[in-house]
């Protein structure tokens, strides 16, 4: 018999919680990966940088288990018949791994887990990328937060009485298998590299100690890029918090932004595509195709959207600050529902994560769970005088700006503004 640990987002073998807890058993653990076919086959593109980036993390894994006889097999397929094939293949005890609380992973584990137990296999999944999940952050009468500050109070005071304690699950990888797995290529299950250059996972302490003063200025560049490696798991948040919690408290509570709306997505399974808040269910989008273009292109005529823009579709990243100057403009500039906005980050960025995506395009809109009013609106001008005075994060990006190539502003801001505001108090009125 043996057990099977199934990596998910989780790609590494140290501080693995999951894996930590199959290595101890007695019996040998396989270790393998599912690329999904039901995910692959919903990407825009072949050349897709996070299929990439999860196909380079597991040849760098596999290259570190190979010096001791060791290795992850790659499966490609269907996740349930998969099950289906290793159930009949090998004599399984457990299946182990790591939980994932976005709707779509919670059903499909439902159903490998109903799978595995009419074959008398057990399943367990345990928490790994978060500090604090589901129910440790709640208020007084057990309902989850829906407001950042007070959950962040509770966090920080839980995370002071118990701090998280990590799983040395690289001290135990002799219990895996002894396999030399024959792996297939990126291009052999249809995908491409792309020309996408993937951040480096080391912690730049004089950066996180800076993090306050430098984070909102897009051209110095100086925040964390650890983005990708939270997404993808190949670095562990409990080390990052441990590495970062004395430097800088800022810096903390950007992750527990990131454990906010894992909980509000993991409790309002809704805001997948509905208005957190439903008094806005009315709004008449514009939606205007040949608009959402220009804004996707960076030909807006407002220079530090634009910048973000090309940003996002040269790298697959967009600082912070222009994500969301850029997501104010397209929501309560144009008029584009944000759901659009959301779907065209969700396509083009490397650490696209459905909860903290969906969360801040709600908090752009104003739909989502923020106490900040409707009516609060980015002016892009103003935003680019503040953040980028001198232009350089600018022509970094949008190298024609300046030039009569360069083209004239879409929209007056002043008339797009009032033009907002009346349509969401339509909606509000007509509640
Ligand atoms: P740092 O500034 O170094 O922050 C460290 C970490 O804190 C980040 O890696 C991230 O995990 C977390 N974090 C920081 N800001 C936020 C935030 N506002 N919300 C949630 N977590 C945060 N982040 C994603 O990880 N995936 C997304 O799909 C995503 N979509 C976004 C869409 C919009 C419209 C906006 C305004 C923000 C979005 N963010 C998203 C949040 C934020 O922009 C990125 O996390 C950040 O820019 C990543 O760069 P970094 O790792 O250098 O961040």
């Amino acid at each position: 018999k043996i057990n099977i640990f199934w990596f998910r987002r989780d790609l590494r073998l140290d501080d693995n919680h999951g894996l930590f807890v199959a290595l101890q058993s007695d019996l040998k653990v396989l270790p393998i990966f599912i690329f999904d076919e039901e995910i692959l086959s919903k990407l825009p593109s072949k050349k897709d940088a996070r299929v990439e980036f999860i196909h380079n993390s597991l040849e760098k894994l596999n290259e570190s288990l190979k010096s001791i006889g060791k290795g992850i097999q790659y499966y490609h397929g269907n996740v349930l018949n998969i099950f289906k094939e290793l159930v009949s293949k090998y004599k399984i005890e457990k299946v182990f791994t790591n939980e994932d609380y976005e709707p779509q992973a919670i059903a499909r584990d439902y159903d490998i887990e109903k799978l595995l137990i009419s074959q008398n296999i057990g399943f367990e999944s345990f928490k790994d990328q978060v500090i604090f999940h589901k129910d440790e952050v709640l208020k007084a009468d057990q309902s989850p937060y829906t407001i950042y500050t007070p959950y962040s109070k509770v966090w920080l005071e839980n995370f002071k009485k118990e701090p998280p304690k990590n799983y040395p699950s690289e001290k135990h990888l002799k219990n895996l298998i002894d396999i030399s797995p024959k792996n297939f290529g990126l291009k052999d299950f249809g995908f491409e590299e792309t020309e996408i250059d993937f951040p480096s996972q080391k912690i730049d302490e004089k950066l996180i100690k800076d993090y306050d003063i430098n984070r909102n200025d897009p051209f110095a560049d100086k925040t964390s890029r650890l983005s990708i490696h939270l997404r993808f798991g190949t670095k562990s948040v409990r080390k990052i918090v441990e590495e970062t919690k004395n430097l800088n408290e800022i810096f903390l509570k950007e992750l527990i932004w990131r454990e906010f709306f894992m909980q509000i997505l993991y409790h309002f399974p809704k805001v997948v595509n509905q208005n957190f808040k439903p008094k806005y269910d009315g709004i008449k989008w514009l939606n205007n195709g040949e608009d959402l273009k220009k804004w996707c292109e960076g030909k807006t005529g407002f220079p530090i959207v634009d910048a973000g823009m090309r940003q996002l579709n040269e790298t697959g990243f967009m600082h912070n600050r222009v994500r969301m100057i850029a997501a104010s403009f397209l929501v309560k500039d144009l008029l584009i529902d944000w759901r659009i906005g959301e779907a065209y980050f969700a396509e083009k960025l490397l650490d696209y994560e459905l909860s903290s995506n969906n969360g801040n395009w709600q908090w752009a809109a104003g739909t989502g769970c923020d106490a900040a009013p409707y009516f609060r609106i980015f002016n892009p001008t103003s935003q680019q005088e503040k953040f980028d005075k001198d232009f350089k994060y600018i022509k970094k990006w949008v190298p024609e700006f300046g030039t009569k190539d360069y083209p004239q502003p879409m929209i007056e801001h002043k008339f797009a503004r009032e033009q907002t505001l009346e349509a969401y108090k339509l909606a509000l009125d007509e509640k």
